[in-house]
Order: structure tokens, then sequence, then C-alpha cells
């Protein structure tokens, strides 16, 4: 309720209360006092009467008291009647009297038997009229004595004496009395109000328009202002809040302007400044930590994870997938699918996966949002199980080249939301963006350093920092891996005769080889300039000097171009097994080393298994 109202209310309440209460204490005052003047009117009347009657007894003109009621009657203001009656024993010992003087009524019967006076008031047709029956009673002292004539004791009552009186115009003058009081006190008390309110507007007035602008301060606005151009105290308050609210508004459009530059967001005019502000800064908090996270993150592959949680979790988005961009050979690989990871391309047509520059996002470096654009990506296949689903893709740019893409999938009741989520979630991409880059590199950089260039195979470097996880992984399944050490025979020939170049051909082209005839999970080092090592995991001897027989005859079958010539070579082979020829993983390497060197001993384009003999206990072969 505004204060307005509840002043007026409070005014008016206290204006009936005070009338009210007024009137009834008039009412009972006035009334008490004319019924209290009436009664001592009755009984002085009364007692003239009783004086009269008595006068004349003794003067024997007591049969001329009719003309004497008559002359009172007329004479007495308000007096509208008065009689006497004769009690029971007056009427014995003289008789009934004048036809009006035999008691009449129940009220006179009762005074003569109680020896009480009676008073009443009657609403009549005469008006309001007061009744007075007062005892006639025999008295013995003065003069005359009453008992001198009557047949009666002191105290008897000898008739009653009744008068009615009309109160009628003191009721009128009490009623106009306190309409008169009434009014003066209504007239007070609503001057009274009307001034209060006068008084209390400007300050009800300020009041409110706190009230309103601290309300549009709270939903986020705050150039309310307080209009008043008084130089009181109030308008002190309203200065101090203006001025309070200006600096409030300044202050928080700076510190939104500048968190919105950091995060690149374009604030849209209309929302909550101060909730919006909130968010950002959260956003920054969050993506501060999220930032340090990922920078002692050790791969990539932890950033993408954290990545994919952050989504999940953060912007509660179930469906999404994170691509990585190769660039060098135009592919695309998924490495998260809606949180786990996954390399299906859900969303998308799989040309992508071969041809990075089919998807949109990859192709022109800007995101690609089908909020805004129904159907803009014709690479954006199915939308399995969500109605009017919605993609936006966001490029995440590594060295000026898109190096990720992340796909964000919502259903078409989720789109709106999804898109004012966009520049929060593409700060959190442009944070991992350098640090993405730098753990690609040096992905690259280890992976180069593990790979011989030439040929594409992994090197001994590579197989120093494996071993270990070959021997526990073989340990803890109990199983056997076997090592071919495979060395081409008179491979100095080659470069003697065809040159260095071509000798490059002919080690590649083994290399081939040695690829199409082992397992994918087999590994092929090269370990010297035209030595190769092959680790056949979970073989044991047998199938293992199989397998580099195999490989042995596709090498000698193997016809090899160079310019301008064909030729063919040979390899010779030892083998050795982990762990039943040693529990060492470097000795079996030596002991297939010693293999092989026995294998060329013994004329070369053979393969040999390694038996102890081979190893004589000096240390030597
Ligand atoms: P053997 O049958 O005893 O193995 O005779 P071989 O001629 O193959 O002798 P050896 O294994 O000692 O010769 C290795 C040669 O391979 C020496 C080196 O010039 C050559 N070589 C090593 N690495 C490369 C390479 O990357 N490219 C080329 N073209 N030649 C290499
Ligand atoms: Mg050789
Ligand atoms: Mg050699």
């Amino acid at each position: 309720m505004s204060l307005t109202k509840k002043t007026t209310l409070f005014f008016a309440a206290l204006a009936s209360f005070v009338i009210i209460a007024l009137l009834a204490i008039s009412i009972f005052s006035f009334r008490h006092i004319y019924l209290k003047a009436a009664e001592s009117q009755a009984r002085a009347a009364a007692e003239i009467v009783r004086v009269h009657l008595t006068e004349s007894m003794v003067n024997g003109t007591i049969d001329k008291r009719n003309a004497f009621f008559e002359r009172l009657n007329n004479s007495v203001t308000g007096l509208l009647d008065a009689r006497v009656s004769r009690g029971p024993d007056v009427i014995a010992q003289h008789g009934p009297g004048l036809d009006n003087e035999q008691y009449q009524d129940e009220i006179e019967k009762k005074v003569i038997r109680d020896g009480k006076p009676s008073f009443t008031l009657i609403d009549g047709d005469e008006g309001l009229v007061f009744r007075a029956s007062i005892p006639y009673k025999a008295l013995t002292e003065g003069i005359p004595n009453c008992l001198a004539c009557h047949k009666a004791k002191p105290g008897d009552v000898l008739g009653v004496i009744t008068l009615n009186i009309s109160v009628a115009e003191q009721r009128r003058q009490a009623a106009w009395t306190i309409g008169s009081v009434i009014l003066v006190i209504s007239l007070f008390t609503l001057g009274a109000a009307v001034y209060s309110l006068r008084t209390a507007r400007p300050l009800i007035g300020l009041a409110t328009q706190v009230q309103e602008t601290v309300e549009r301060a709270r939903k986020g606005d705050y150039g309310g202002q307080i209009l008043t151009s008084r130089n009181d105290e109030l308008g002190q308050i309203a200065d101090g809040m203006n001025r309070m609210m200006t600096h409030l508004s300044e202050g928080l459009t700076t510190i939104s302007d500048r968190v919105a530059h950091l995060i690149r967001y374009n604030m849209p005019p209309t929302t909550n400044l101060l909730d919006t502000t909130i968010s950002m800064v959260d956003c920054l908090m969050d993506v501060s930590s999220f930032k340090q996270a990922i920078e002692e993150d050790e791969t990539k592959d932890e950033v993408y994870a954290r990545l994919s949680k952050i989504l999940q979790e953060e912007f509660l988005i179930d469906h999404f997938t994170i691509y990585e961009v190769t660039s060098s050979n135009n592919r695309m690989n998924p490495v998260i699918v809606d949180g786990v990871p996954d390399n299906r391309c859900r969303w998308c047509d799989p040309e992508i996966l071969t041809r990075a520059d089919g998807c949109r996002a990859k192709r022109t470096g800007h995101p690609v949002d089908s909020v805004l654009t129904d159907g803009i990506c014709t690479a954006f296949s199915t939308c399995e199980g969500l109605a009017g689903c919605r993609h936006v893709c966001i490029p995440v740019i590594q060295s000026g080249t898109v190096g990720s893409v992340v796909q964000l999938i919502t259903d078409g009741v989720q789109a709106p939301l999804l898109q004012k989520m966009m520049p929060f979630v593409q700060v959190y991409l442009r944070e991992s963006a350098p640090v993405l880059e730098s753990k690609r590199l040096m992905d690259t950089l280890r992976e180069s350093s593990l790979r011989d260039a030439m040929t594409g195979l992994h090197n001994r470097r590579f197989l120093q920092e494996y071993a270990d996880t070959l021997t526990s992984y073989s340990d803890r399944r109990k199983s056997c891996f076997a090592v071919l050490m495979a060395d081409m025979d008179y491979f100095k020939q080659v470069n003697d005769t065809y040159g260095h170049e071509a000798g490059d051909t002919v080690l590649k082209q083994l290399a081939v080889i040695l690829r199409e005839n082992t397992r994918a999970s087999d590994l092929i080092i090269r370990y010297g300039g035209e030595e190769f090592l092959i680790v056949l995991r979970d073989t044991e001897a047998d199938p293992a000097v199989a397998t580099a027989e195999k490989i042995r005859e596709a090498v000698e079958k193997h016809k090899i171009q160079l310019a301008g010539v064909v030729i063919q070579k040979t390899i010779s082979v030892g083998v050795a097994v982990y762990p039943n020829d040693s529990s060492t993983f470097w000795q079996v390497v030596k002991y297939a080393d010693v293999a092989l060197y026995k294998a060329k001993e013994a004329g070369r384009n053979r393969v040999l298994h390694f038996i102890p003999e081979m190893w004589d206990e000096k240390g030597g072969y």
C-alpha cells in the first residue's frame, strides 16, 4: 500500500473514532442532563400541586381544583398534563372524587403500593414525554396536619400526582448541539488531514522515486534519477542518491566494457548490466583456472578432454564433436564425440575426414551457425534423435590456420540458448588454441625424433623408450615376443654401383616389404643403416622364423626398379625370442644380432634362429 493511502486511511480512521466516541459520550450526557432536569421539574411541580391541594382543603376551595390544574398546565412550560389520583383509603373515606381522580394505571397502582416515585420516558405521538408519578403522602409535621381529615397513618400514600412533561425541545437542542460539535470536529480533522498530507507529500514523492530507482537498478538499469527542485533535506537526499546512481552506472559500464573487451563479447544493449558483468567475470575466472590447468597438461588429448568436460559440465552441452585438423594431408580426425574419445563422424558427411575443406568452418575459418541460417553447411548430414536440431561449428585457429573445429549440436528448443553461450564457449576455445598449438608442435617434434625420416619407420630411440613397455606387457600376459634382426646382403654394392640415391630407394622399398609382411601390431624399427629390427608380438619361435622366412622370400622375389636397371636383393635374418632366449630385452636383441651374424656367415639370404651354441661363454661369437 502506498504511503499516501496509508496516511489518508490513518486520518480517516482517527476521525471516525473521535467522532463516534464523541457522539456516544454526547448523547449519553445530554440524555442524562435533560432527564435529570425533567425529574427536578416534575418533583417541583408535584410539590406545588400537593401544597395547593392541601391549602385548598383547608380554605374550603378544594372543589375548584380542576381550574387549578388547567392553569398549571397552561402556565408551566413543557407541562402537558398534571393530575392527581386518589388512593384507595381516600376513596373509601371521601368517595371517588372527580371523574379523573380514580387511580388509573399499573404505574400509579405501584406507586400507591410502594410509596416510591416512578419516572418513565415515552416516545409517543406528542414527541418525547417524561412521565413522573409521585406519591402524595400523609404528613403529620407542619400545618395543616393531614391526619386531622384523613383516616391514615403518617407516611401512608393518599394519592399519586402524575405529570407528563414534554422533553422534545431539550432533545432537539441536544441533537443540534451534538451535530454542531461533530461538524466542527470533522472540519478540524479534515483540515488537519489535508495539511498533514500536503506536508508529507514531498516525502512520500521522494520515497516513491527512491523505490522506483532502486527497483530499476535491481533489474539492471542504473540510469534512474530522482527529479526534485527542493533545497531542503529532501533535496539533499535526492542529490546524494542521483550522484550515487551516476557513479554506479558509470563504474559498472566501465567494468563491463572492459570485461566484455577481454572476452570479446558484444553485449546486447538491453541486457541486465550487473548480471551480465557478473557472468562475464565468472567466465573469466573459470577460463583463467582452465588455462592454467591445460598449460600444465602433458598432452593435447588431456586438453581436449578438459575442453570436453567444460562443454558438458559448464555449458550442459550433450552433443558435440571436437575435430583435429591435419592441414598437411587435408584430413579431419574426430578426437572426442559427445564427451568420450571417439573417432566416429557422427553428425557430418564422413567425406570431411579425408577432405577437410568439405567442412565449412575449416575452409572459411569462421563460425558456421545453423541457428542463424538453417541448412548453411551441406556437410552436416544427420539430426539423429534431435528434433529440429541445429549446429554451431567453431574453428579454432592455431598458427594462422584452422587447427581444430568444435561442433556443438542442440535440438530446436535449446538453439537460442546455445547461441547465447557462444561468446563464452569461444573464450575457452581462444584460450585453448595456443596451448593446443604448442602441445601439437611438441607431439610432432617428439614423433619426428622417434621416427626415421627416410622410411617413416620408428628409429632406435623409439625402441629404447618402448622396450620396457614391451617386456612388461609380455610379462603381464605371460606371452612371448620375437625379435627379428634383418640386414641386406651386400648392400654396399648398390651404393657403389648405382649411387647412394639408388641405395636409399632400395631401403625405402625394403621398408614397404617389411610393413606388408607383418601385422599392424608388430613393430618395425630402422635399427641401423640397412639393418632393421622387427618385433612380432605374442609370437613363439617357430611362427617367428616362418614370418622371417616369408619376409626373406618377399625381398628375394621383389624386383627393384632403379634408373634404367632392375635389380633384386636378399636379406639375412636372425631370430631370438623373449623371454625364452633371455629374460632381458637387450640381450634378446643381441642374440638376434648374433643369429644374423651366423646367417651371414652361413652364406647370407637365410633365416637363423638363435641357439645358445652361437654365443660362446666369453661373450663373443
Ligand atoms: P653384408 O652382406 O655383410 O651386410 O654386406 P654389406 O655390403 O651390406 O655390408 P655392410 O652391412 O657393412 O654395409 C652397410 C652399408 O650400408 C654401409 C653404408 O654405406 C650403407 N648405408 C648405410 N646407411 C645408408 C643409407 O641410409 N643410405 C644408403 N644409400 N646407404 C647406406
Ligand atoms: Mg648388409
Ligand atoms: Mg649392415
